[in-house]
């Protein structure tokens, strides 16, 4: 699933093509997504990311807003299957969407304030404070992937930030002292920073510290990667670097 990393990754291709153009035609293939001919015409003013939101400033105060959730994605070639399609006059996006459980929907200014305000801070655009955790019990690795506590940090970068700030998954977030929860937040940063450094090459070259490594050495200590499964997701971390 498309977090923060791939999402800002997607932002940074589709800001310089789409913005500025104008739009031709909308194309839904799909029932569940709904874009009326209101669209057409309208100018694209900004694309940007809050969270894992891809969010397309619109004239004329309408908004698009795109949610990836587990497979979507959107490509300038044209592509077989497609969800849903802006033509522009500076070419076309497709969505793309194996799972289809994706969103893209017009929205008013109201709307798009309702369902951001909804989102934690965002660690790259809001910086990374972290004091929502503190009034939790659950375990930091789980509320981590809460988007309305950290906005954009999916299950990946939650187990590569946990390693990378020394803290076991399983400690309650409530227990995190306040220079843990610091630590963890520049962790958060340099680790989505990290990943997003990778561009479009992030699906084929990115190398995890801990994530999908069980079994093999720490990067930093040598001891096996241990997996455990918290909240029906998979969490990686060493045992010895994360007591
Ligand atoms: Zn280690």
């Amino acid at each position: 699933m498309p977090e923060l990393p791939e999402v800002q990754i997607l932002v940074n291709q589709l800001a310089p093509r789409l913005e500025r153009a104008r739009i031709r035609a909308v194309e839904s293939r799909d029932p569940k997504i709904k874009l009326d001919r209101h669209l057409v015409g309208r100018r694209i003013r900004r694309v940007r990311r809050q969270g894992k939101n891809i969010v397309v400033d619109l004239s004329g105060g309408l908004h698009l807003l795109v949610h990836l959730r587990m497979t979507g994605w959107i490509e300038f070639d044209r592509l077989k299957r497609y969800r849903a399609a802006i033509h522009t006059t500076r070419g076309t996006a497709y969505f793309e969407d194996a799972r289809r459980l994706g969103v893209m929907q017009v929205v008013t200014p109201e709307q798009l304030d309702r369902a951001l305000k909804k989102l934690g801070p965002d660690p790259l655009l809001d910086g990374c404070g972290l004091s929502e955790l503190q009034a939790t019990s659950r375990p930091i690795k789980v509320a981590l992937l809460d988007q309305r506590l950290v906005a954009g940090v999916g299950n990946i970068y939650a187990s590569e930030s946990l390693w990378r700030a020394r803290i076991n998954p399983r400690r309650r977030s409530d227990s995190l002292q306040s220079g843990e929860l610091r630590a963890l937040g520049r962790a958060i940063v340099a680790s989505l920073r990290r990943a997003i450094a990778y561009g479009p090459r992030i699906f084929e070259a990115q190398q995890f510290a801990v994530y999908g490594r069980k079994g093999r050495p720490c990067r930093r200590c040598g001891t096996m990667i241990r997996r455990l499964v918290q909240s029906q997701r998979s969490t990686y971390f060493c045992p010895r670097c994360q007591r």
